[in-house]
């Protein structure tokens, strides 16, 4: 019978809408960038919920970043009417991974107070083991090993499941024997890494098929978001949870759109999209075809350049947003990286004061996507310079800051005494006179008894073993932090958190600090213990922090957003700037090192995820030089540029006079934008100098006295000399 549709359904289209209501059976919904995947899951959930089929803590929905888990919750909330209780599995696969893990941490060996190790922390420890297998880390670096087990783990697989080539490939055939001495370790620290917060729940529910059907019963329905970019692992995790009995519907729904996927290099696997069908006979595939986010312009720069890639699902995209004012997408040549910081800073400050369309825009609607962290830094320095709010969403993270690693090292120590880590890290920070050679016997004694480090510390005291200065530095240590942990359960966490700092000798080591950089750190401190207020305990704080992926400053300011096009993923702005299209940059040196097609189709997606996140407005730069690993290097125009169509597509006109011109000039083949380098030519003189000079004052008068926004329309398939100066 046709009943009234709840008010969340209404302004779903017929495909969007089928998505919602097929809540029983497999379904994939496989569709391009901005046709409502997200919105779709998020009604979903919704309409789960108005119509009684389950109970908020009955649902598990995956997203992408913990952002995107707090940004659906909200939704859902508005959707439905009121605040959402609970909702307590929807988070990340590492999430969620860890709350699962946490109730059953004994079935592999572990307590449910475990640790979960940061990538520094892992290597740290992966390199005694390198060395306690007596092979030279020079040689057989830690961080290489820990990229090797990471991909394992990404793949599903544990040390007995690796193929043996893979094996040999490091230390001389030990590194099976490694990954299986790192997990020995792991356990004996108490502690997991990322990887295991999946592989440990799959072994759970492998080996114990009860519990297993404890969760099909649990979770009636499952969710997941970016389904293009889960590794093996993931999958595996989700079809043991999804595979419910026969009998019984496989209530998950899967969205995605392998034009997105840009995780390859971290072990995603498109081909989970295809494995879809075949693992879930039956399921329903819907395709979204209709974009809301963005201008024909946009959609079709995007959609031309994804074209160029050869392995593809195939999908239509169309929008009704067809609108003759629409800006184009434009181009931009910039000298260098300064200058192209300086020009987006200029292109902000003219579209938040309204110039050109009349309209003021927030800065909160722009974002700023880099293909490499490093580029973020000339856009701070500038936004610092010119006082535009921005912030840097996923960027040099708070929590990595040397300062606030030595006091969570701190905090672990004392909720969890059995992290050695956290021990060798804090254990003479500040100087206590505790030598290497103290910290390698306490280390060695508690190896060959396979006791915390701590313990073998406190055990160390009550013998004469160390030298009495030694012995009564140790002893006090060990003092502490008993007395830490007996105030664990009955101090405010923060105000424990404080007077651990203060009693360590910690914070005074900082304030007896003579370096520019103390002040900062002590305020960093400081902010350190004010983060700790919102959390109920030290522990929840610390699984906080290191579940934390995405650093949010200033939440509440208007500000421009400053990130890596990995970490747009899934979002949208009004206006999007993205620099630094040069090859080398993007596509990047690695992909194309790589050689094959598969790398630099990857790199494509990527941006395609950067033009798709604009809703109106898209520019994109290049520069003509660029430091790289501190040298500067002439650089060419990337190759994304030219497979632009050009309808869709417009170049600036040149915005500083003596820069020549964008034409197809000889040297670079067909190019369409050739290089805003006068030089370019006799690149041997002592180039960049002289041209920085010149350009000082070309930027500023051009800049300066920049009204409106020059726009070039430029003939294409046109090759030969068309240098031109505009202004
Ligand atoms: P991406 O592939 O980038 O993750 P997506 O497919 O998840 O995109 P959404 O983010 O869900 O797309 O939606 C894109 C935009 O379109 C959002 O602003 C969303 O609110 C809007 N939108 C989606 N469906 C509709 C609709 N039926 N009517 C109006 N707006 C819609
Ligand atoms: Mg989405």
């Amino acid at each position: 019978g046709a009943r009234p549709a709840a008010d969340y359904l209404s302004g779903l289209n017929p495909e969007q809408r089928e998505a919602v209501e097929t809540v029983d059976g497999p379904v994939l919904v496989l569709a391009g960038a901005g046709t409502g995947k997200t919105r779709v899951l998020t009604t979903r959930i919704a309409h789960i919920l108005a119509t009684g089929k389950a109970w908020p803590s009955q649902i598990l929905a995956v997203t992408f970043t913990n952002k995107a888990a707090r940004e659906m919750k909200e939704r859902i909330g508005v959707l439905v009417g009121g605040a959402v209780e609970g909702m307590p599995w929807l988070g990340t696969f590492h999430s969620i991974g860890v709350k699962i893990l946490r109730r059953h941490a004994e079935l592999v060996g572990l307590r449910s107070d475990f640790t979960i190790l940061d990538t520094d922390d892992v290597v740290r420890l992966i390199k005694q083991l390198i060395q306690a297998e007596g092979l030279d880390d020079k040689r057989w670096p830690a961080k290489q090993f820990a990229g090797m087990i990471d991909g394992w783990k990404n793949k599903g697989l544990l040390p007995h499941d690796i193929p043996e080539g893979d094996a040999r490939a490091f230390a001389n055939g030990k590194g099976r024997e490694l990954y299986a001495a790192y997990q020995a370790r792991l356990r004996t620290l108490n502690a997991c890494d990322f990887g295991d917060l999946l592989l440990h729940p799959i072994a759970i529910f492998r080996k114990t098929p009860d519990l297993l059907k404890e969760y099909h019963e649990k979770f009636r329905y499952i969710l997941v978001d970016e389904y293009q970019d889960t590794n093996t692992a993931q999958y595996m995790w989700l079809r043991l949870l999804a595979q419910r009995p026969k009998n019984v519907p496989q209530n998950v729904c899967c969205v995605g759109d392998d034009d997105q996927s840009i995780y390859g290099w971290r072990g995603a696997e498109v081909d989970n999209i295809l494995r879809f069908e075949k693992d879930f006979p039956g399921a329903k595939v819907i395709k979204l075809e209709r974009n809301y986010r963005s201008t024909e312009h946009i959609l079709g720069a995007a959609g031309h350049l994804i074209a160029h890639n050869e392995g593809r699902l195939g999908k239509t995209l169309f929008t009704d947003r067809v609108d003759p004012d629409d800006e184009k997408v434009i181009v931009h040549a910039a000298w260098d990286s300064e200058e192209e910081a300086r020009a987006v800073g200029e292109e902000i400050e003219r579209l938040q004061r309204g110039d050109g369309d009349g309209k003021k825009h927030a800065l909160n609607d722009m974002a700023i996507l880099v293909r490499a962290s490093f580029q973020m830094r000339e856009f701070e320095d500038r936004f610092v310079t010119l006082g535009l709010n921005y912030r840097v969403v996923g960027g040099p993270r708070f929590y990595e800051r040397l300062e606030i690693r030595d006091a969570m090292a701190y905090f672990r120590l004392v909720c969890q005494p059995a992290d050695d880590l956290a021990f060798e890290r804090i254990i003479n920070t500040p100087k206590r006179g505790l030598g290497d050679t103290t910290v390698r016997y306490l280390h060695d004694s508690a190896r060959a008894r396979d006791i915390p480090m701590l313990q073998a510390a406190a055990e160390m005291v009550e013998t004469d073993e160390l030298k009495p200065k030694a012995r009564k530095a140790l002893f006090d240590v060990v003092q502490n932090f008993r007395n830490w942990q007996e105030r664990l359960e009955r101090t405010e966490h923060t105000e424990l958190a404080e007077q651990i700092l203060e009693e360590s000798g910690y914070t005074d080591m900082w304030k007896n600090d003579k370096s520019a950089e103390a002040p900062g750190r002590l305020d960093n401190l400081k902010e350190l213990i004010r983060s700790m207020e919102q959390f109920d305990s030290m522990r929840g704080f610390l699984e906080h922090v290191s579940l934390v992926m995405d650093a949010e400053q200033n939440e509440n300011l208007d500000a421009v957003s400053i990130m890596t096009l990995h970490s747009a993923k899934g979002l949208e702005f009004d206006t999007v700037f993205l620099p630094g299209w040069e090859e080398g940059l993007f596509p990047h040196q690695r992909a194309l090192d790589e050689g094959g097609r598969s790398g630099l189709e990857e790199e494509r997606r990527l941006a395609y995820v950067g033009i798709t996140r604009a809703k109106h407005r898209c520019h994109i730069w290049f520069v003509s030089n660029r430091r790289i690993h501190g040298l500067w290097q002439s650089t060419m125009p990337s190759r994304f540029l030219e497979e632009l169509p050009q309808n869709h597509v417009d170049v600036a006109a040149s915005d500083s006079s003596n820069y020549g011109g964008y034409g197809g000039r000889g040297g670079y083949g067909q190019s369409r934008f050739d290089k805003a380098d006068p030089f370019a030519n006799n690149y041997s003189t002592p180039g960049w100098k002289r041209a920085q000079a010149n350009k000082t004052d070309a930027t500023r008068d051009n800049w300066g006295n920049r009204s409106g926004h020059a726009v070039e329309r430029i003939g294409y398939g046109e090759s030969g000399p068309r240098g031109r100066t505009i202004d």
